[in-house]
């Protein structure tokens, strides 16, 4: 089979699966990432059912179509040329939030910013430190993100997703291998799709004057006015990666269109039209330079897909 059959019939198979508007072919990633920066994918779908997704992943296998799974886009750098094959980004379409006691259920592309708040709304504690953390609740997951002494890890009680062969497995918390910024799905790539949590049962008020805190501590610290991807670099053990950089005196440095932001050293930030090559470069130049200061290697916590 030629390369431009092979292409017609992957997304004739594609087509049978997901509907018009849920499909979309050559599809700019600037648009799907806080960075605001990264090439196009060649399909790009937005789910709204487990049963969907297992479809999408049967085609992908029988075609060796590479997939690639976005939630929001608040912790990737995609490459100027974009990605191959398949994205899979969860949004709106899967993000029922409900709870049952104590056990909130929610769809992988519900933001954690709606996560807290139900949670706060219904007097359930535990998710507080994730009310600024502008991702999905499946991406948070996956990083098992954190901030303010809270992490995912302390919340999740069970995950649903999507192998690769297109198979339905429930993964409870011991499966999942948590560890900073690492979860099992990490190396497993299975999609998750559906997120338990167990929290506890606490007074509205006292959840609500903890998120208010985070959210005026984040306003304040953090460059939240610029497109970026969070924190650029893992925290280095006994450090802060934000202050070796600012102690190498790095604030304010720029390739191109990326800068380390002046406001908190920790963010590159695309002071505007910033290219993903200018943020690899930067993010190398800052690693060169804090080790040459400090003897730390900084390690990324922001990950790279697609093609240079
Ligand atoms: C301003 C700002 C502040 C931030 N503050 C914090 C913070 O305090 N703490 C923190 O931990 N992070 C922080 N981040 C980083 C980011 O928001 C978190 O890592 C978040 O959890 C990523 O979620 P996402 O949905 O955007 O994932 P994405 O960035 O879309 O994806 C991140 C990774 O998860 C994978 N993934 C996403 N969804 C799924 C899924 N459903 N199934 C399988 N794999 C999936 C992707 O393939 C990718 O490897 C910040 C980012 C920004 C821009």
């Amino acid at each position: 089979m030629t390369t431009n059959n092979k292409q017609d019939d992957v997304l004739l198979k594609f087509q049978s699966v997901i509907p018009e508007g849920r499909l979309l072919v050559n599809e700019p990633l600037s648009r799907h990432t806080t960075f605001k920066i990264g090439g196009p994918a060649d399909y790009l779908i937005l789910p709204a059912a487990i049963d969907e997704i297992s479809k999408v992943m049967v085609i992908a296998k029988e075609y060796k179509i590479p997939v690639t799974i976005l939630g929001n886009g608040s912790n990737i750098l995609v490459l100027d040329k974009g990605i191959r094959g398949l994205v899979i980004k969860f949004g709106s379409d899967m993000s029922d939030i409900k709870h049952s006691g104590a056990r909130i259920c929610a769809g992988a592309g519900a933001m954690l910013a709606d996560v807290s708040s139900y949670a706060a709304k219904h007097g359930l504690g535990g998710m507080e430190f994730a009310i600024g953390i502008p991702g999905s609740i499946g991406g948070a997951v996956f990083m098992n993100a954190g901030a303010y002494s809270g992490e995912m890890c302390q919340v999740v009680h069970a995950v649903s997703g999507v192998c690769a062969d297109g198979d339905v497995k429930r993964f409870a918390q011991p499966d999942i291998s948590f560890g900073y910024r690492h979860s099992a799905f990490q190396d497993n790539h299975c999609v998750i799709c559906e997120v338990e949590l167990e929290l506890t049962q606490q007074e509205q008020p006292m959840i609500e004057q903890k998120m208010n805190e985070y959210t005026v501590k984040r306003e304040t610290k953090q460059p939240l006015e610029m497109p970026s991807a969070g924190s650029t670099f893992k925290r280095p053990p006994g450090h802060f990666a934000g202050t070796l950089i600012e102690e190498a005196g790095l604030k304010g440095l720029a390739v191109g269109g990326a800068q380390v932001s002046k406001k908190h050293a920790g963010f590159i930030i695309n002071a505007g039209s910033a290219t993903a090559q200018d943020v690899l470069e930067l993010i190398k130049e800052v690693q060169r330079r804090v080790y040459e200061h400090s003897g730390v290697m900084l390690q990324p916590e922001v990950r790279t897909y697609g093609q240079e």
